[in-house]
């Protein structure tokens, strides 16, 4: 029996999500993307679905300081988006369907949730993003949405589930934008962003982790004028 892909992106706004989209799973096995597959750990993984809060301007715009006020506004981000995908999974699950959350802060920057030495995730958050359509990456490494830029908090549900999965809007991985902006490359207090696209993720993680005490920098966000 197939789902109603409608039904439950109305169920997921309605739990207090900004956005969602569906990424059909086999677009991980795109030769294109070098990530982690979520195959590997769920064979039978049909849609992964993204779901994604706004974070509010007010604890972005005062960067760095108020930095207390921002890593707190994104840990209630991320407290809400556990909250639904934890409701819509288990729902899924009583209708037969496995169903698991990926880490919202385990992409690169998660110490626990990624591999301690490539600090890669399981999966790729940003890339199912732009699977479902709901925008595409910036130099900043982060996924840029039409509406609010970097400013927002991802999380997804990957399920066996089979669900109409919506399409990418963007035409390329990286907004066009970047090239003739960079002022996140240039606004890295410790030079972790290139203009190439690539990034030192351990750089960025010594630097909140360590320098910071596990607060969060943001300056990427912060300046993006997307
Ligand atoms: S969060 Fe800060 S340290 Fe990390 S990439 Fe962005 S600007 Fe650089
Ligand atoms: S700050 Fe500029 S270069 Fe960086 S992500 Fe935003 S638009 Fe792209």
């Amino acid at each position: 029996m197939s789902l109603d892909a409608t039904v439950i992106k109305e169920q997921i706004r309605r739990f207090g999500a900004d956005f969602v989209g569906i990424a059909d799973a086999a677009g991980f096995l795109n030769p294109g993307y070098t990530g982690n597959r979520p195959q590997d750990f769920m064979p039978g993984i049909r849609s992964v679905i993204v779901i994604g809060v706004v974070i509010p301007k007010g604890c972005v715009q005062p960067l760095p300081k108020g930095r207390p006020e921002y890593t707190n506004t994104l840990m209630a981000g991320t407290a809400t988006l556990r909250v639904i995908a934890f409701r819509i999974a288990r729902d899924l699950e009583k209708q037969g369907y496995q169903s698991a959350l990926v880490p919202t802060e385990g992409s690169e920057f998660g110490m626990w949730y990624a591999d301690m030495e490539t600090l890669r995730a399981d999966i790729s958050l940003k890339y199912a993003a732009w699977l479902a359509g709901l925008g595409a990456y910036g130099l900043n490494q982060l996924l840029i949405t039409r509406e609010t830029g970097p400013r927002i908090r991802m999380t997804a549900i990957l399920t066996d589930a089979p669900l109409d999965a919506d399409h990418p809007t963007e035409e390329t991985l990286v907004r066009s934008e970047c090239s003739a902006c960079q002022r996140c490359v240039k606004a890295c207090p410790v030079g972790a962003l290139f203009a190439d696209g690539t990034i030192r993720p351990q750089a960025c993680r010594d630097y909140m982790f360590s320098t910071l005490g596990g607060l969060r920098c943001g300056m990427c966000i912060r300046v993006c004028p997307l």
